[in-house]
C-alpha cells in the first residue's frame, strides 16, 4: 500500500515535493496538506488536479489519522514546532532544511527523538544523493587519491535579490557544503574563519559579497569555499578534493559540448532547481521507502544539528574576523 503522507507549506519546494511525490516517486501519495493561507493550499492541489484534505494548520494535520508521514516544507522558523509534534505522535518527517532556525532547536529535536527511542527525522539535504557527489565519495573513500589533504569548493550564483543578507551567504547558501563536505569526508569542523575579498560593484549595498570560508576537520584536512552570490554568468557548485597521492573534482553536471564559429563551448546551468532536481527525486524516494522498510535513514537530526552548530559558528566568523572553534557534543549512539 502506498505512504500517506501529509504536506506543512505549500510555498516554492513545497509545491514541487507534492508534485514530485505524486507524478514522479513511486509507493506514496500526499492525502492531506496545510498552509499558513489554506486557499493557497487548495489552489495548489487544484493546479496540480489533486484531491486531498485541506487542513487549517500543521498539528491538526500531523495527529490525522490517515496521515502515515510529514513533509515539513514551511519556512524555517516553522519547522522545530512541527517536527517535535510530529515526533510526539510517532510519525516519520522529511523536513527541508534548516531542521530548526537555532543549534539549540536542533538539540531539542535529537533529544526528542533520542527520547522516542529510534529515527523518525530525515533532514532535506539533497546533495549527498547527487550521482556527482556520490561519484567522488566512492573515490574518496576508494582510497585512489590517499588521504584528502585539501578541499577547494566554490557555490556561485548569477545573483541575488536585495532581501539576500550577508548572514544569509552561510544560512542559505553554505549550509549545503556544510552538510555535503561533511558526509564527504565523514569527518567534522573544528573551526572556522571567514575572509571578505574586495566586493564585487553588482551586489547591492548592504551585502558583502564574495566572501571565502576556510574550516578546517578534526583531521586537520583544510577547506576553503567560495561563495559568490552575484557572480552574473551562471549557478556553478565546484569541488575538488586534493589528496595524497591524486585530486578528484565533482563532476560537471551533462551539457553538450559545441564546436560552433571558431569556439568550443557548454551550457553553464542559471537555475539553482535543475541543478539537483534528480537529488530532491532521489532523496524524498529514498525517505519514502525506508519509512515502508520500516526505517529513516539519510540526513539525521544529529546532521541538522551538526550543520546549525557549524553555521553558528561562520556567523560569529563573519563579523568577528577571527578563527571561531566549532565544537559539537558527543555522538549519540542513536547516530552512530
Ligand atoms: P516559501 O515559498 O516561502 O514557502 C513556505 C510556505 O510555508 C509558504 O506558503 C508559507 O506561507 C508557509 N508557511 C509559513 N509558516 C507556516 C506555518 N506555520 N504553517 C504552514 N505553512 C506555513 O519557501 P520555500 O522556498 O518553499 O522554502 C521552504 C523551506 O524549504 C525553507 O526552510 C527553505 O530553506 C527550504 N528549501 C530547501 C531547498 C533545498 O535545496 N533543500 C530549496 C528551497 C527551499 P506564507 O508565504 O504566507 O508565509
Amino acid at each position: 500500500m502506498s505512504l500517506q503522507l501529509g504536506v506543512i507549506g505549500t510555498g516554492a519546494i513545497g509545491q514541487d515535493h507534492i508534485r514530485r511525490c505524486s507524478q514522479t516517486l513511486q509507493g506514496c501519495r500526499v492525502v492531506a496538506v496545510t498552509d499558513i493561507d489554506p486557499q493557497q493550499a487548495a489552489r495548489v492541489l487544484a493546479g496540480l488536479t489533486l484531491e486531498a484534505e485541506v487542513y487549517p494548520d500543521g498539528h491538526a494535520l500531523i495527529q490525522a489519522p490517515e496521515v502515515q508521514a510529514l513533509l515539513v516544507t514551511s519556512w524555517g522558523p516553522s519547522h522545530e514546532e512541527f517536527v517535535l509534534a510530529a515526533i510526539a505522535a510517532g510519525k516519520p518527517v522529511f523536513c527541508e532544511k534548516p531542521l530548526a532556525v537555532t543549534a539549540a532547536g536542533c538539540r531539542r529535536i535529537v533529544e526528542a527523538e533520542i527520547a522516542h527511542g529510534r529515527r523518525l527525522v530525515q533532514v532535506g539535504f539533497m546533495r549527498p544523493y547527487d550521482a556527482g557527489y556520490q561519484a567522488l565519495k566512492a573515490v574518496v573513500d576508494s582510497g585512489r587519491i590517499g588521504e584528502p589533504l585539501m578541499l577547494h569548493c566554490a557555490h556561485r550564483n548569477p545573483r541575488v535579490g536585495e532581501n539576500y543578507k550577508t548572514d544569509m551567504a552561510i544560512t542559505d547558501t553554505l549550509i549545503h557544503e556544510l552538510d555535503v563536505l561533511r558526509w564527504l569526508l565523514a569527518d567534522d569542523y573544528v573551526s572556522v574563519q571567514v575572509l571578505f575579498p574586495r566586493k564585487t560593484g553588482k551586489a547591492h549595498a548592504q551585502l558583502r559579497d564574495p566572501q571565502i570560508v576556510l574550516l578546517e576537520t578534526a583531521r586537520g584536512t583544510r577547506i576553503d569555499v567560495e561563495i559568490f552570490v552575484n557572480c552574473q554568468y551562471g549557478y556553478d557548485i565546484q569541488c575538488e578534493v586534493v589528496g595524497e597521492s591524486g585530486i578528484a573534482r565533482l563532476p560537471e553536471p551533462p551539457q553538450v559540448q559545441l564546436r560552433n564559429a571558431a569556439s568550443l563551448s557548454s551550457a553553464i546551468l542559471m537555475d539553482w532547481k535543475e541543478r539537483f532536481i534528480a537529488a530532491y527525486d532521489v532523496e524524498l524516494q529514498a525517505f519514502v521507502d525506508g519509512v515502508r522498510a520500516g526505517r529513516v535513514g539519510g540526513p539525521s537530526a544529529w546532521d541538522g544539528l551538526a550543520a546549525a552548530v557549524a553555521a553558528d559558528a561562520c556567523i560569529e566568523a563573519q563579523q568577528s574576523g577571527a578563527i571561531v572553534p566549532i565544537s559539537l557534543p558527543q555522538r549519540p549512539a542513536l547516530y552512530a
